[in-house]
């Protein structure tokens, strides 16, 4: 039999009050993936990350690394089982310096691991050169940058990714997903959340297309590339 993939969501339901977001998701991202999760606005994207990371508990369903349950377990926990979240809107601490924070994304170690930083400072060439500057003065693409890093730094097998490009020009767009694409080759696995879906696509292995709280189509990315529905609804084409 095949080996576990590194997660599982299964049937997963979530609420916000009342709301129901996720109304039954079932996903799966194998080890070495790149996995994109496209949809339109409010299709649960965000909380399918959530709910993978451990910020949200599912009403019901489960989630599983490696075949093991997660769900329940809370986010600072989740950190040590091997999951990096990177979450929409970026995040960094204003008043604490590149090279600061990314000591905090190693909070699960004693220490940082300083070939780890160098490691990241080698992907992103930009955070090197301004180590000691203040994470709030960095422009958009370069906090950007520092959030992944800093996700990095607590060395996860899988990284979950919200919208990295969002509000940010398209050569910076192009720059993370190359990068993005290192990452991975480096060994990390990836679930991506974008609305960039020509990007998302052409980084992806799979992708999977959530419209209100379900899974309306997964497939090779290369497929949903080619896909007039997909083409229509989410790549700007009539
Ligand atoms: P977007 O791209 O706009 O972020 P999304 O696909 O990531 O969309 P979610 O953020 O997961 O969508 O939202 C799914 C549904 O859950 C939406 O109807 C949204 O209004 C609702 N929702 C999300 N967060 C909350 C919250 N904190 N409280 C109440 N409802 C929420």
């Amino acid at each position: 039999t095949a080996a576990p993939a590194l997660l599982e969501l299964r049937d997963l339901r979530v609420f916000y009050g009342a709301i129901e977001a996720l109304k039954g998701v079932n996903l799966s991202v194998r080890e070495g993936e790149v996995v994109a999760l496209l949809g339109a606005n409010g299709a649960g994207k965000s909380t399918t990350l959530r709910t993978a990371s451990g910020m949200l508990s599912p009403r019901s369903g489960e989630v599983l690394l490696r075949g093991e349950r997660i769900d329940g377990i809370k986010p600072h926990n989740l950190v040590r089982f091997g999951i990096g979240h990177v979450p929409e809107g970026r995040r960094v601490f204003a008043r604490m310096t590149v090279r600061e924070n990314l000591e905090m994304g190693a909070y699960r170690f004693k220490s940082p691991d300083q070939d780890e930083m160098d490691r990241i400072f080698g992907l992103f060439p930009r955070l090197a050169e301004r180590s000691s500057q203040l994470g709030g003065t960095l422009s958009g693409g370069e906090q950007q940058m520092l959030a992944i890093g800093r996700a990095l730094m607590g060395k996860p097998e899988l990284l979950l990714l919200d919208e990295p490009s969002m509000g940010l020009a398209p050569l910076v767009v192009q720059q993370i997903f190359e990068i993005l694409r290192e990452i991975n080759q480096q060994g990390t696995t990836v679930l991506l959340v974008e609305q960039n879906a020509a990007q998302a696509l052409q980084l992806a292995d799979r992708g999977y297309v959530l419209e209100t709280g379900t899974v309306a189509m997964h497939e090779e990315a290369s497929a949903l590339l080619a896909d007039p529905r997909v083409r229509a609804a989410y790549l700007g084409e009539i």
